[in-house]
């Protein structure tokens, strides 16, 4: 398993998790070119490979603003769950409607989600791929009972934690 942290803060969220030869980009805080750079400069390419799948965590702008830019730069579809919006992307690209909470597979990959909570309708991410486990939880104020059996059996775990919603 390979993971990208292209960025993380106010600015833009995004991570590329890869394994098994499939690849997830969770949350599209960056716009195609600035997270093709940001990848090469940890020794990866985006383009052209692309991903095959983006999931989204929440609907505020740090998650979500490039998100139509991303669909059309790297041929994936989207899962976005009811509590994201996000009207254009759903009439115009490939958006994989889920429950918030259940999990969906990415070709050989494992996508489970876990609500979180915060004051937009959100997601915790992990990803499962050749006997690992990649977890992703943003913007949390405290970490909620519920997160910690789903996050314990990460093999890899990442945790941003803010007091200020993002
Ligand atoms: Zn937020």
């Amino acid at each position: 398993m390979r993971i990208w942290l292209l960025s993380s803060g106010s600015s833009g969220n995004a991570a590329i998790v890869e394994a098994a030869g499939a690849r997830v980009l969770i949350d599209a805080g960056l716009g195609p070119k600035v997270a093709a750079a940001r990848m090469r400069m940890l020794g990866g390419e985006l383009l052209p490979r692309g991903v095959d799948a983006i999931v989204v965590t929440h609907h505020h702008g740090d998650h979500i603003m490039h998100l139509e830019p991303l669909l059309r730069a790297l041929g994936a579809p989207v899962f976005l769950h009811q509590g994201v919006s996000a009207k254009r992307a759903r009439a115009r690209h490939d958006v994989r409607p889920y429950v918030a909470g259940s999990s969906f597979a990415v070709g050989p990959l494992v996508v489970e989600t876990v609500r979180v909570p915060h004051d937009a309708p959100q997601i915790a991410v992990s990803v499962a791929g050749a006997g690992l486990r990649f977890g992703v939880v943003t913007d949390l104020g405290h970490v909620p009972p519920g997160l910690a059996p789903s996050s314990a059996g990460a093999t890899r775990r990442w945790w941003r934690r803010t007091t200020a919603p993002t």
